[in-house]
Formats: structure tokens, C-alpha cells, sequence
């Protein structure tokens, strides 16, 4: 099969060091070689996350969204309360999710595309006291990033839990579990990570831990019960305990690609999204496209840009996928077919991914000074890098 580049909010292009990890000979989930392994993925997501140390890092067996339903249905019991902040598609996935767990559902919205208006969240937080307050760090719908510190700051005065949805920015941005007062935060192993698709690795604080144990029901999936994860990732009284069959190779390939990132460092990851991301736009910008989401509110890596009128969105994309193998993802519901979706996350916020992109854009338009603007815009050190 040909390669294909992934510019897209996930997947991404997998990291080598996840590739070759893929290749490891197989062991049994309860292998000690395997304990191992994952007790130096719980050390690094630790880090990762920068969690303060407690609590329970870990994998779950299954995609984001399983992250964020574990946490939904560990946090809450039927008829507790549960606060939603949502401007977009993850934030109305957890709504629907805390619905189906029989929680009562209390949703603060904005538009697809706009901040979140934090008084807004104060005055529902204080009227609704949720036991939980769920946000999405970054919104991969609309390219929006939102104030994840301050609606921690909303969660300590009304004595809430707080859960926030890391896909987009663990691994490439910086992300402070403690301090900003988070007690569960996931991710999904093929967004800012660039391992296969297939893993969520999490984060609970001490604080979600006790919560969890001090349920007065069990939590609805026997599948993603914290205490039985923490019974396979935490040696006990008699040792660790089978909960499932874990995919060894998925951990080891993730597991790499974690190391990866820690080796790099966040910053320098930061620093790479943010300036392939303005290169590129400044490029675009040329042509007509324009910036989807205001400055201070942009994620940085998910870059949504308006088309220029007149581009025919479908056969653009058409002839990027078909003649020159390289994938982007369009608008998701009310954005469909008014903007792109540029994915920065891990191994795609390179410089030569998107000057391949320009130079196939360049061509499909007709405007071939695309990759020319996008290696002026760029720092010399970030071509070399
Ligand atoms: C991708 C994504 C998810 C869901 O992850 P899957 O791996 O597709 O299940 C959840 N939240 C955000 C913000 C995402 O970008």
C-alpha cells in the first residue's frame, strides 16, 4: 500500500520509535517483562501529565473516547450531578455519555467556533453544585482552546470534581494536571502521541481515586472500573491481578512514543506546533483562506482555516488524497464544507509534511508561491530542524 501523509487531527504519521516497537516479540499480558514496561509508562504519564505523583496513571484498553466514558462513568453515579462545558463535538459527546450513565446533565454552551463564557460556567456551577465539572481542553471540531485553569479555579469554589479531555494537548502542549486542580484527564494514543490508534492512557488524581471507592454503587462498566485497572497497574497485597488481556504491542508502541515526546521535551514540541502552524497560515492567508477561531482562543494544533469563496472543498480534498497521497480533514457538522481542519499534533507539526502539502496545493490551485510564502514565514533553525 502507499503511504499516505496523515494531516489530519488524528491519526497521525506514527513516530519510528512506535514502529519498531510494533515489531517487539509478543509476551503475556501478566509477563514480568510486561510489568515492567508499565511501570515506567506509569512513571512517564506521571510526567507527562505532570500529575505531582499519586493517584493512578494508566492504559485503557480502547480509543478516547473510551478516556472520556471511563471517567464519566467512574466520577459519577445515577442522578448525581455532572456539569458539561461544550462548544463543540467532544464537549456534546460527553453530554450524551453522562446521559446514557443516568446522571443529571446540566450543559453550559457556546457556539461551534467561540469561546466559553467563564461567569457564565461560575453561575451555573453555583446553582446547579455539580459533583463534576467535564470540559474539553481543546476542541479538535472547531480549533478552539479553552481556559482549562480558570474553570479548575470554578470546580475548587463549588468543591467540584474536574475532568478534562486532554486529546488535543497532552504531549505537545503543556498540560498541568495539579495545578491546575484536575482530577481526571485521557487522551487517545494516536493524536499528540503518534502511536497506533487503540489506547487511552489517563490520569485520577488521589482525590477521583477516593471518590471512586467511596462509590455507594459500582461503576456501570465492569470494563473501565478504575479499581480493577488499578488492581493490574498497582502490585497489591497478592501482587497484580489479570483484569484483561492488555494489547502488549499497542503499550510498547505507545509506551516508546511517550518516551519520545518526554525526550523532546514539551516546549520544544510547543515551539515546533506553533511555528510550522504560522508558516502555514500565513501562507494560506495569501490565497484567501482565513483564520476560523480569534487569536487568543486558537489551539494550536488544530489549525481550522474559513475557505476562500469559490474553492471546491470536496475536490480539493479529492485530488490531495488521490494525486498526491496526502489526507486532511474538512468541516464536522455546521463546518462542513465552510473550513479545513489542520491537524499539528505530533509527528504531522513538521516542516517538510506541510511544505509537501503547499507544494500540492500550490499546484491544484495554481499558486505556486504556497511553499514559497511557507518557507519565508518559517525560522530558518525550524527548516534544519
Ligand atoms: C479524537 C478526540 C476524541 C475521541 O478519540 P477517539 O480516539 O476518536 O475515540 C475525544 N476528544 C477529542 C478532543 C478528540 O480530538
Amino acid at each position: 500500500m502507499e503511504q499516505v501523509l496523515l494531516l489530519t487531527p488524528g491519526p497521525t504519521p506514527l513516530h519510528p520509535r512506535a514502529v519498531a516497537a510494533l515489531q517487539w516479540p509478543m509476551r503475556g499480558h501478566m509477563d514480568p517483562e510486561v510489568f515492567a514496561y508499565n511501570d515506567r509508562i506509569v512513571a512517564d504519564l506521571h510526567t507527562l501529565y505532570q500529575t505531582g505523583g499519586g493517584g493512578l496513571t494508566c492504559l485503557l484498553s480502547g480509543t478516547g473516547s473510551l478516556g472520556m466514558e471511563a471517567g464519566l462513568a467512574n466520577l459519577l453515579e445515577p442522578s448525581d450531578s455532572v456539569l458539561i462545558i461544550s462548544n463543540g463535538v467532544f464537549g456534546e459527546r460527553m453530554a450524551e455519555m453522562a446521559q446514557r450513565l443516568g446522571a443529571r446533565v446540566s450543559v453550559v454552551r457556546a457556539p461551534f467556533g467561540a469561546g466559553i463564557d467563564l461567569a457564565e460556567v461560575r453561575s451555573a456551577a453555583k446553582r446547579v453544585r455539580p459533583k463534576l465539572i467535564a470540559a474539553v481542553h481543546g476542541e479538535t471540531s472547531t480549533g478552539v482552546l479553552n481556559p482549562i485553569p480558570e474553570i479548575g479555579e470554578i470546580a475548587r469554589e463549588v468543591g467540584a470534581l474536574y475532568s478534562v479531555d486532554a486529546v488535543t494537548t497532552v504531549g505537545m502542549l503543556e498540560f498541568k494536571m495539579q495545578a491546575w486542580g484536575i482530577d481526571y484527564a485521557y487522551t487517545g494514543s494516536q493524536k499528540c502521541l503518534s502511536a497506533p490508534p487503540g489506547l487511552a492512557p489517563v490520569a485520577y488524581s488521589a482525590r477521583a481515586l477516593t471518590a471512586i471507592s467511596t462509590r455507594k454503587t459500582p461503576v456501570v462498566t465492569w470494563y473501565s472500573d478504575a479499581l480493577g485497572m488499578l488492581g493490574y497497574w498497582e502490585p497489591g497485597q497478592q501482587g497484580r491481578k489479570y483484569h484483561h488481556t492488555v494489547p502488549v504491542q499497542l503499550h510498547w508502541a505507545t509506551g516508546e512514543a511517550i518516551r519520545a515526546a518526554l525526550e523532546e521535551g514539551i516546549p520544544a514540541r510547543s515551539e515546533r506546533v506553533r511555528t510550522v502552524a504560522a508558516a502555514a497560515l500565513a501562507a494560506l492567508c495569501t490565497v484567501g483562506f482565513e483564520p476560523f477561531v480569534p487569536e487568543a482562543i486558537r489551539l494550536p494544533t488544530v489549525l481550522a482555516v474559513r475557505l476562500p469563496p469559490g474553492l471546491d472543498d470536496a475536490h480539493v480534498r479529492y485530488r490531495l488524497r488521490h494525486d498526491y497521497f496526502i489526507s486532511i480533514t474538512g468541516g464536522l457538522g455546521e463546518t462542513a464544507g465552510k473550513i479545513w481542519r489542520l491537524g499539528l499534533m505530533g509527528e504531522t507539526a513538521r516542516p517538510e509534511h506541510y511544505r509537501a502539502l503547499l507544494v500540492a496545493l500550490g499546484e491544484i490551485l495554481g499558486e505556486p508561491r504556497l511553499p514559497v510564502v511557507f518557507d519565508q514565514a518559517l525560522p530558518t533553525a525550524a527548516l534544519a530542524a
